[in-house]
């Protein structure tokens, strides 16, 4: 390094000074002054102390920017894993507000001494279910894990082999029923497979039957799978568990909106399932958490396995989940839970929102039309079903799709968008209609900063 470049640079503490007052603690300024400093000396480059003080902070400003940010999901895919699946019910946030404080969540109110975490939610959820008893684990993996190292730990576990899943985010069924020390038994094939292919199965060492909801994909074609009721009948008569990971779970009929029937919570009790397991936050429409409904002895089993202390959920997620859980015993579910409006949104309604914001756009200068999509449901659950939906498509005047999908993500909100035939698009099936306003002047400001 030369003595010349050394000497166009100023020192940390001008650098400081220059930056003036500030909310940052002085800590946090030298040692950004620093950073822009030795880097403008590595690169040969030079700097007056206002510039570096500019640098300092801007790059301060990067630095503290929250990665964990409220976005816009207009992805078309309503629960869409990576922007936090189900977005809650109103009366759910105000749940969570109403238990951040102190509250009973391992008290007993009535008796003036501790109490059962566990309690809160079980009731309801029995109730919903049909089911003797309800625990809650704080994901659905956690709840077949807990399953499986409750009811059949050091016994053998029978799967069909088409059932044998990875969920996505490393969830493989094989290998957690491994790390719940339960030993894997594969039956059938990966197309074809008969009770009596489990009935011949089973041993003295036996645990459980375990069933796995496909939830990401399809078996067509030349396929076999045994109903749940003889799995059921079958598990009961030789004395083994029966269990049921149905994955995302519903109490609602999904045929009601044009998608194929999804059996539904009380439906795989009612077939005789001891424990059925699924996700709070697919389509149940709650919190993150992991719901495992069914016979007494079996919940019992699971809510007191030493593991359940390390999946237990916290006060927050059960404040939601018993709000949300609330809404499907009063009957307000679908009216009132934003997973089930965006479900049953009407391709007329959403090609009525569609063209209120393109108008509005159009008038701000933003190049767009309305165009028909096919939106999903995701969550690892309906796999390939689709349902008809409007989009906003962008451009092609704002440039490529990937530009225009960049563009939007620098928006604020930032905007994930969908890309319909090379054209960045809003898909509104996955945007809450209170959201349309916000939505087209984020957009406006986005493209129109260009
Ligand atoms: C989604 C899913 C899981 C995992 O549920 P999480 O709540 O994400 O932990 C497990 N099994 C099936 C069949 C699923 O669809």
């Amino acid at each position: 390094m030369t003595t010349d470049a050394r000497r166009r640079l100023p020192s940390v503490d001008a650098v400081v000074r220059a930056a003036g007052d500030s909310d940052v603690p002085r800590e946090r300024l030298v040692r950004a002054a620093r950073d822009i400093l030795a880097e403008a000396r590595a690169a040969g480059t030079s700097f007056d102390e206002g510039a570096a003080a500019e640098a300092a902070r801007r790059r301060l400003r990067e630095r503290d920017r929250r990665s964990l940010r409220r976005v816009l999901n207009a992805t078309g895919v309503v629960l869409q894993t990576n922007l936090g699946r189900a977005p809650l019910a109103a009366v759910a946030l105000a749940a969570i507000a109403e238990a951040a404080g102190a509250v009973s969540v391992e008290y007993d109110l009535d008796a003036g001494r501790r109490g059962e975490r566990h309690g809160h939610a079980s009731r309801l959820l029995a109730e919903l279910a049909g089911a003797e008893d309800g625990v809650v684990a704080n994901n659905n993996a956690a709840a077949v894990l807990l399953a499986l190292a409750a009811l059949a730990s050091r016994k053998e576990v029978i799967v069909a082999r088409g059932e044998l899943v990875e969920i996505g985010g490393g969830f493989r069924i094989p290998d957690v029923l491994r790390r719940s020390g339960a030993k894997l038994v594969e039956v059938g094939t990966t197309n074809r497979t008969y009770v009596r292919d489990y009935a011949a199965a089973i041993t003295e060492r036996t645990g459980a039957i375990l069933r796995v909801h496909a939830s990401n994909f399809k078996l067509t074609g030349f396929v076999a799978r045994p109903e749940d009721r003889s799995l059921g009948a079958l598990a009961h008569e030789r004395g083994v568990a029966f269990i049921h990971d149905l994955g995302s779970g519903t109490f609602i009929d999904t045929s009601r909106f044009g998608l194929a029937r999804e059996e539904t919570v009380p439906e795989a009790i009612a077939a005789g399932a001891d424990v059925v397991t699924f996700s709070g936050d697919k389509l149940l429409g709650g919190p993150q958490a992991g719901l495992a409904v069914g016979r007494a002895t079996a919940i019992a089993a699971l809510r007191s396995h030493p593991l359940m202390r390390a999946m237990r959920p916290d006060k927050l997620t059960i404040a939601a989940l018993v709000a949300t859980l609330e809404l499907y015993r009063d009957g307000r579910a679908e009216s009132e839970l934003p997973v089930w409006r965006m479900i049953a949104a009407t391709p007329n309604a959403l090609a009525k929102r569609a063209r209120a914001i393109a108008t509005r756009l159009a008038s701000r200068g933003v190049d767009c039309d309305v165009i028909e999509t096919l939106s999903t449901v995701g969550g690892g659950s309906l796999p390939e079903e689709t349902q008809p939906s409007r989009a906003v498509a962008l451009g092609p005047r704002h440039g490529r799709a990937n530009e225009v999908a960049a563009r939007l993500r620098t928006a604020d909100p930032p905007i994930v968008a969908r890309v319909v035939d090379d054209r960045a698009a809003l898909d509104l099936r996955s945007v809450a209609a209170e959201d349309d306003e916000m939505l087209a002047q984020a957009v406006t400001a986005a493209l129109a900063k260009e």
